[in-house]
């Protein structure tokens, strides 16, 4: 029982937030920052319970919105939203607040390409970064087809971060 009013709560405070955001102008750097300090204020509830780990939840903390491609993406931030409400308004619990923030910060976070769709299945292509190293990956979320910028198959298992604006800028992802 007590999860149960734990999991209201928590959800409380990311609802009280992301309503005070003026819906007409909101951008998706707005919605981001209220998940990620929501998140950094109650990341001990989600510890508690193991969910920080699963999730990953303390790994975003490095990532900031003004460093990252959030405004670039073609995602749209009501749609975004209403994810959020929706998602919740079904499985009101810890662990899927913990996987639904999650899973919408790294929607934010990771630069789709554009004109371009994965060779297997046609779906979106993101664009990710080996952990330790510069060299950027194209990665299909759905098949798994994985390659390098230029177009070599990538087999590495090293773990995989979104990319700076900066450095999209740089190689021509994102125009300036
Ligand atoms: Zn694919």
């Amino acid at each position: 029982m007590k999860n149960r009013r734990y999991s209201i709560q928590l959800y409380t405070r990311f609802k009280e937030r992301i309503d005070k955001l003026d819906i007409v102008h909101i951008s998706k750097k707005d919605f981001y920052d209220v998940l990620l300090v929501t998140l950094k204020e109650n990341i001990k509830y989600f510890n508690k319970l193991g969910l920080g780990k699963k999730y990953e939840l303390e790994k975003y903390f490095a990532f900031d919105s003004a460093i990252y491609p959030i405004e670039y993406t073609e995602l749209n931030v009501r749609s975004l939203i209403k994810v959020f409400y929706k998602q919740l308004a079904e499985d009101l619990t810890l662990e899927n607040l913990a996987r639904v923030v999650s899973s919408l910060l790294d929607e934010m976070l990771y630069y789709e390409l554009r004109d371009f769709s994965c060779p297997r299945c046609d779906l979106g292509i993101l664009i990710k970064q080996e952990h330790d190293s510069k060299n950027l990956i194209l990665v299909c979320e759905t098949c798994l087809w994985r390659e390098y910028e230029n177009g070599q198959i990538y087999e590495g298992i090293k773990e995989l971060s979104p990319v700076k604006t900066s450095i999209l800028k740089e190689k021509g992802f994102i125009e300036d």
